[in-house]
Parts: C-alpha cells; structure tokens; sequence
C-alpha cells in the first residue's frame, strides 16, 4: 500500500514537532471519512495499536439516525464499540491542513478482533482475496464528478437548499477557460491529493455548468477505494477552505445533467495485463469475456451498491450518457458497460451506472464479486450492442428506483453467497430505511403541483 509515510517517519515528524495531528478514519457504509482527531503525541506513543467507536457509525445514513432493523446493534444490544484499529500502510500527509497526517482504519469485532463483515474496506478485501486465491489481481479506477457552488455550504444550508449557483454560467466540458476560473479550488485538489501520495492523472471541466471532473490513475483495487474516498473528502474540504461548496449529489436539478462515477477495471497477473489477447478482433481475452458476463449478468442484483439512494435513480435517463441497459458496447457511451482500449494493451471494461455517490469500496467489492463469478462459471459474453442503448426494448433494464433495486438485491442468492447473508440482510435494511424516510416526506413538488388544482 502506497501510503507515502512509514511509521517511523511519522515519528519523527511528530518528535520535531512538524506534525501534531492525526486523523484516524474508518470508511463508513456511505464511504465518508468518520473517526477522531489525535494529538500525535498520543497517536505515535498508544493510539497506533487501536481506538474505538460506537458500533453505530456501520448502521446509520446520511444523517446519523439509529435505524431500527440492524441485526449488528440496535438500542437492545446498548449501542457498544467497534475497534478502529490503523492500517499503518496508509499514513499519509494531510497537505491542505497544517500539521496533520491521516491514517485509515480496519473496523474490528470489540471482543473477537476479527473484521466486520458489512465494513467496506472489509468486504472489499474479501472479494481481492478471492481474486488472488485465482491468481489475479484487480486494477481499477473511478472517476469522480461533482459540482462545485458559487456558495458557500453553510450559506446553502441556511439559504434552505434553493438558489444553488453553480459556480460557472455554461457548460464546460473540456473548457479551458472556464477552468481556469476555477484553478483556486481544483489547483490545490489536484497538487494537495498528489503531495499526499494520490496518483491524480489530471482534472477537467465536465458536460454542465459548474461540472468537475477529476481522474486518478488505476491502481490496486484497495488503493484506487482508498484514493476515491480521501480526494472526494478532499474536494469537499478544499472547496470549504475556499468559500465555496461541492455536492456529489448524483442529480441537484431536474434540468442539470447528472454527477457520475465510472469504474474502470481489469484483470492483471505478475504485473502483466490479463484482459488483452492479440488474436481476438477486440483485443480481449476469454478471461475479460468470462469477467464482462458475470459483471453483466449480476448487475441488476447489485445496482444498490452503484445507487445507494432515492437521488441516485434520478440520474438514469435516456440521453444523458447515463446507462438504463445492462449491455455492454465498444467505446460507445450509451451502454451500461463500455469497452475501452480495445486492441491496446490498456484494454478494459468501464461501468457506467455507478452515481457519484457511490462508495468505491462497496462497488469495487461487488463487481469484482460479479466478474468472478463469470470466470468461475465461464459465462459466455453476449454480442456488443451496437448504435444508441437506450432504444434496445430485448435488453434488461437497471433497476429504475431504489425500491425496485432493494428488492433484487434482498433476493440475490449469488450476492448472499459471495458477500454473506448478513451482509446482503444489513445492506437492505439500510436501503429499505432510505426509503421509508423519503417515503414519511411531502416534497415541495407534490404540494405546487397539487395545492390548488387537485
Ligand atoms: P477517458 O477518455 O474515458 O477519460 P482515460 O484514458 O482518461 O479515458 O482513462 C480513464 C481511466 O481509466 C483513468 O483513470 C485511467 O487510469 C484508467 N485506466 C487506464 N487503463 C486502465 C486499465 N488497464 N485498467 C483499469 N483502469 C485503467
């Protein structure tokens, strides 16, 4: 793991004083940053062994409710710890605050010590362990959009959540001077998440006013969920020191395109590329077709884990480069799976329906999970799908809404045997309670279209 800082080197940082915070985060189920602040002192001399959390932190939502339904803890069980114990191979510099480092932490059972299974880094690990017990392992990337705010967030906030500026007045896709205008907040992203030990490939402005986009290079499966979730806390920290605000809403406005998260896979074996083969017309080999047909055929079950919320099934609309089919295509943007680089040796699959608030971790961990499964079966790929996606009516639909998803995942007998049947139990009751609050809501739409004309 690339953590750009051994622990001896923390030490000493820390004895000459250059460093005296230490910020020890979990990935929660939302793929936030959640954990305490450390005096560095008290990190480098006791607290590197292990902290502790309520067990809460991997069985609440956005808003830090304790939903009832969780076989992990409830109010019954009395709410007890987990241990967040440090990966001491991820402390990195926190360059864009002073004095601090960051290491990630394992969420472990209290009393066993062994890992919770429904953590993120957990399940991902899981599924990388699988992969190398075939012999490869996974090298992947995930594209982070997002939408920067003329705004301030406590301004939004106070302001009710209406009146969003975007922070340009036109689309900006590839748009150079736009960004420049933009370099305060995406300059120091890109220089601080590097000097952190990122491998940031560049950022660029994307398809809707006050769209961002910002790639990092593929790495290990682990490290590329580790860079996603540390640059888009990044974003939003940096946009903050700047005076403005970030969303990685999926979909903000009705009339606004959508914020995406693209995962770019492939299968590697002794640092070789494994998805290449000179002698297929595309460059693929049977192993990425066998990959490619367990990624496809299992997609619906785990959409869930690409569109967490009632948000995310917004963004799935004909003709907005957001998928609604299952197929998979050649560099065409239209299909739910795109393959890139075909006759190189970069050859890979892209999937398209991940929103950009996706956790990485759980996303990572499903697919890999799925494609997997298609090697383990030799699953046949399907033809290419050629021309727009959207108007073939024989292809299988993604799930429309989180509640359709919720279903296919609650009955998914492939997820609950690959990631475990609590796992597939605690993750649909999380998406079943995102549903239920929404359902308790009486949203300004129903009230201006209904008040005086029903
Ligand atoms: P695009 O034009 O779609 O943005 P890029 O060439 O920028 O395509 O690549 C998109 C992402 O794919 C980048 O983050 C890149 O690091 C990643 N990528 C390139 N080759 C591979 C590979 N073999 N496996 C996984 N990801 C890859």
């Amino acid at each position: 793991m690339p953590g750009t800082l051994t622990f001896d080197a923390l030490k000493k940082l820390v004895k000459e004083g250059s460093v005296d915070t230490v910020l020890a985060c979990l990935v929660d189920m939302q793929g936030r940053l959640m954990g305490k602040r450390f005096h560095a002192v008290n990190f480098v001399e006791t607290s590197y062994k292990e902290t502790h959390c309520c067990n809460y932190l991997l069985a609440t939502d956005l808003e830090m409710a304790t939903p009832d339904g969780f076989a992990s803890t409830s109010w019954q069980s009395g709410y007890g710890d987990y241990v967040m114990q440090p990966d001491l191979d991820t402390i990195r510099p926190v360059p864009w605050l002073d004095g601090t480092v960051m290491v990630l932490c394992d969420v472990l059972d209290h009393d066993t010590h062994s890992p919770v299974p429904h953590s993120p880094r957990a399940m991902l690990k899981k599924q990388i362990a699988r992969l190398k017990e075939l012999g490869f392992d996974a090298m992947m990337a995930t594209e982070l959009e997002f939408f920067l705010f003329e705004q301030s967030f406590d301004a939004i906030r106070k302001g009710g959540y209406r009146d969003l500026t975007p922070i340009s007045g036109y689309n900006e896709d590839y748009n150079i001077l736009q960004t420049t205008k933009e370099e305060n907040v995406m300059r120091p992203l890109r220089n601080h998440l590097f000097a952190a030990g990122l491998p940031i490939e560049n950022s660029k402005g994307e398809a809707e006013a006050g769209q961002e986009e910002l790639n990092i290079r593929y790495s290990a499966a682990l490290d590329c969920a580790d860079y996603h979730t540390i640059a888009k806390h990044a974003v939003k920290e940096i946009a903050w020191q700047q005076g403005h605000a970030a969303s990685f809403l999926p979909k903000w406005h009705k009339d606004r395109v959508g914020s995406s998260s693209h995962v770019h896979q492939s299968l590697w074996k002794d640092g070789k590329p494994m998805f290449v083969d000179g002698d297929d017309a595309l460059g693929t080999s049977e192993l990425m077709r066998h990959y490619m047909a367990g990624l496809i055929a299992y997609a619906p079950e785990y959409t869930y884990f690409l569109a967490p919320y009632v948000n995310s099934y917004k963004r799935f609309a004909k003709g907005t480069f957001a998928p609604t089919k299952t197929v998979w295509s050649v560099d065409n943007r239209t299909a739910g799976f795109r393959l890139c680089g075909a006759g190189t040796k970069g050859v890979r699959v892209e999937c398209r329906i991940g929103g950009s608030d996706l956790n990485p971790y759980l996303a990572q961990a499903v697919m890999l999970a799925a494609g997997i499964k298609g090697i383990e079966d030799k699953m046949e790929l399907a033809p290419p799908t050629r021309g727009d996606a959207y108007g073939k009516s024989d292809a299988v639909d993604i799930p429309q809404t989180l509640r359709a998803a919720t279903e296919t995942l609650r009955g998914s007998t492939f997820l609950r045997e690959v990631l475990g049947d609590d796992v597939v139990t605690h993750y649909t009751r999380a998406a079943e309670w995102e549903q239920e609050e929404f359902d308790r809501v009486v949203t300004d739409w129903e009230i201006a279209r209904g008040f005086e004309r029903a």
